[in-house]
């Protein structure tokens, strides 16, 4: 390594002389042959905190929102965090302040919006699959409610009338997304009623008189391209030409962020103008100006964050070379539930000779969480970190194996904040009954 600056993920050098992509895009850096977060040493926050733990760079969320302010600016656009990505309390409140509302999708999310001070009309609930109950409980919490499958936008007609608006997911069956299982728009899933049934979407509003104020449409994860949104966009128009008083329409989140060195992700600037000038034109015919709204998850959250472990055993097989490390898919399932692809890098050694390996973790499941890696020689106890943790990775973490959860530290004006603690033994004995036996 040459120069003294370079980010982690294998940009060239020459763009970090350009000051607007250097705070866009940078998280890490390596500065003086230490890897730093807003000039703090992420191998001292491993030793603060211990391992395995979850570090979210604050800067890196809050410039992802106003990118996506910026690409949206020509339209009245409002964006809906997807809480499920990372719903630390913490990280709802600094996208409060940012400037987002947000998007739950089960009753506790929008519990923790409340708490943390959203006001009910920022807060979009969209269910699937939940009971009847639960609906009730939050037009009670007054939140806007999205309504997904035929039987319940009766079952709300019949109890609210035209009192309470609503909103309703449609599917407009396109196939989008990088791996089936973050595919939610295509014919068979069970998200979203589908375009097919407009007519008897249309019957049952119009029987009890529904005061449908959006529409939403979120066909996936990992969407690439301006056309996916384009063509989704497209369906949302066609339908809304049925409904007479909304007032928002909904795309939901989805957009792609790099996971790969070279990866490309979601030209947001590209999808902004063509979304944009798409649904002026829609608006124009519509006869009113309407919101625009998205849910990104993953796009805020994903490159903020990095998981920290320890590697504990490097093991050599007549095949292959493996590092295990102090954590695993009960911490960070996406590799082996996505096949998602997580850059791996060694924190403790920034130089020097690379070895191949395979990142795996401690629980008795084959959790690979990275294959065949090149990584700078790691030697038992050098700090590893995996990258794009934000996004589900912390919120799908479990206590499989009966491990602990690890804390959480979030970045914020050049200071570490432990925002979660990590768990204890106590926690995991907390709601079990002893019985006699
Ligand atoms: C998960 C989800 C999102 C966010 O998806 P990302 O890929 O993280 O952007 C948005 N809307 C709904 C309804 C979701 O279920």
């Amino acid at each position: 390594m040459h120069n003294t600056e370079k980010e982690d993920s294998g940009l060239p050098f020459f763009y970090f002389s350009i000051p607007i992509f250097a705070t866009q895009f940078i998280v890490m850096k390596l500065i003086d042959q230490t890897y730093q977060i807003q000039g703090i040493g992420v191998a001292d926050l491993a030793e603060k905190y211990g391992t395995p733990v979850y570090v979210y760079d604050g800067e890196k969320i809050v410039n992802q929102v106003k990118l996506l302010q910026d690409a949206f600016s020509g339209v009245n656009m409002k964006i809906k965090y997807a809480t499920k990505a990372l719903s630390n309390i913490n990280i709802l409140k600094l996208l409060k302040k940012a400037g987002t509302g947000m998007d739950a999708v089960s009753i506790e999310e929008v519990k923790l919006g409340l708490h943390v001070g959203f006001d009910p009309n920022e807060i979009m609930y969209t269910p699937n699959c939940v009971s009847f109950d639960e609906i009730k409980e939050a037009v009670d919490m007054k939140v806007m409610i999205n309504l997904d499958n035929i039987p319940m936008l009766e079952h709300f007609g019949r109890v609210y009338g035209n009192s309470v608006p609503v909103c309703i997911r449609l599917n407009p069956h396109i196939m989008a997304g990088g791996n089936a299982k973050i595919s939610v728009g295509h014919i068979d899933s069970k998200f979203g009623i589908s375009i097919l049934q407009l007519k008897h979407i249309l019957k049952v509003v119009k029987e009890y008189d529904l005061n449908v104020i959006g529409l939403h449409v979120h066909t996936g994860s990992d969407i690439l391209e301006a056309e996916v949104f384009l063509k989704g966009a497209e369906i949302l128009f066609d339908a809304a030409k049925e409904f007479k008083d909304l007032m928002f329409l909904d795309f939901g989140g989805g957009f792609k962020v790099a996971y790969k060195e070279g990866d490309i992700s979601t030209d947001i600037m590209d999808v902004g103008k063509k979304v944009s000038v798409a649904f002026q034109q829609f608006c124009k015919e519509y006869g009113k100006e309407l919101e625009l709204w998205f849910e990104p998850g993953k796009f805020i959250v994903s490159e903020s964050g990095y998981l920290l472990a320890r590697a504990n055993v490097i093991k050599s097989t007549p095949a292959s070379t493996f590092v295990g490390v102090d954590s695993g898919l009960n911490h960070l399932i996406r590799p082996m539930m996505y096949d998602a692809y997580h850059g791996v890098f060694n924190v403790s050694k920034t130089g020097g000779e690379q070895h191949v390996y395979s990142v795996v973790g401690y629980i008795c499941e084959t959790d690979t969480i990275a294959a065949d890696r090149k990584l700078n020689t790691v030697e038992e106890g050098d700090i590893l970190a995996i990258k794009n943790a934000g996004a589900y990775g912390f919120s799908m973490a479990s206590n499989y194996n009966s491990r602990l959860r690890p804390p959480e530290v979030l970045i914020l004006g050049g200071k570490d904040y432990l925002i979660r603690e990590r768990e204890t033994f106590d926690d995991i004995l907390k709601h079990q009954i002893n019985i006699d036996i």
